[in-house]
């Protein structure tokens, strides 16, 4: 699913990122990404999305490869990999439905459709009843939840998130964490980059810990490893 063959990032600052890093995620698969700051978290998943290309080695999502992708292959790319963030990135004046829908790629599809795979979307993550709230009337677990359900609404083979529980209390937390298991039962690879150790090692998963830009653990039902 997911095939990194010695990958480097380096910035344009001379900042080795990551470095000479292989690894593979296999379909179903949901893996922790650990590690403290700076270690190359960021930029080993921004990699898996084409948000950084790697400036050596080969990242392959489903065997093609995403750093000399040309530009037309790229919605190849957005349709199999949804993406969550820590600040959620919601559009601020776009109701819950409408971020979703708007992310829905779409070209032949009725008005119809479209709305009953939004509204089935939003009732997975139980915001079905909050379709049309705007962002800024939703707590951050909610807004959460939307994005959440931004991500998933093309029906990717990978959801990447990146901290997505960092700005969520501790019970908001849990209440996402069961969302992301629920989307891993029905078959999706989950990457999710990660600051909780509670989370870690409380539901247990393939845990990829990283230092200096490399892989210096890679455990299956692993733990957090280190105090953060
Ligand atoms: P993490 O997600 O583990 O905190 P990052 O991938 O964000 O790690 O950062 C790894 C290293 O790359 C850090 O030294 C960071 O400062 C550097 N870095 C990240 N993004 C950039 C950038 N756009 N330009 C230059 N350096 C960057
Ligand atoms: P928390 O503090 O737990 O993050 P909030 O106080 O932001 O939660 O929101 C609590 C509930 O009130 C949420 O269900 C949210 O949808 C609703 N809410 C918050 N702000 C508004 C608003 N401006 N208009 C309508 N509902 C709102």
């Amino acid at each position: 699913m997911i095939e990194m063959k010695n990958v480097h990032k380096e910035y344009s600052n001379g900042v080795i990122a990551v470095d000479d890093l292989s690894v593979n995620i296999d379909a179903g698969e949901f893996v922790y990404i650990v590690g403290a700051s700076g270690a190359g978290k960021s930029s080993f998943i921004k990699m898996m999305y084409r948000e950084e290309l790697a400036t050596k080695g080969d990242v392959l999502i489903e065997g093609k490869n995403v750093t000399d992708m040309k530009q037309k292959e790229v919605p190849f790319l957005r349709r199999n990999i949804g993406v969550i963030f820590q600040d959620f990135k919601l559009l601020p004046r776009l109701t819950a439905f409408e971020n979703v829908a708007f992310a829905l790629e779409v070209i032949e599809e009725s008005p119809k459709k479209i709305n009953k795979r939004v509204l089935e979307v939003l009732e997975m993550v139980g915001l079905k009843s909050k379709a049309r709230f705007l962002p800024n009337q939703l707590s951050g677990g909610e807004q959460q939840r939307v994005a959440i359900a931004r991500a998933i609404v093309n029906n990717p083979k990978v959801v990447i998130a990146d901290e997505p529980t960092g700005n969520l209390d501790p019970e908001t937390s849990w209440e996402i964490m069961q969302i992301f298991e629920e989307i891993n039962t029905r078959g999706t690879t989950i990457v999710m980059a990660t600051h909780s150790q509670e989370i870690v090692n409380k539901l247990r998963k393939r845990v990829i810990a990283m230092e200096n830009g490399q892989i210096v653990r890679d455990e299956h039902r692993g733990e957090y490893g280190y105090e953060a």
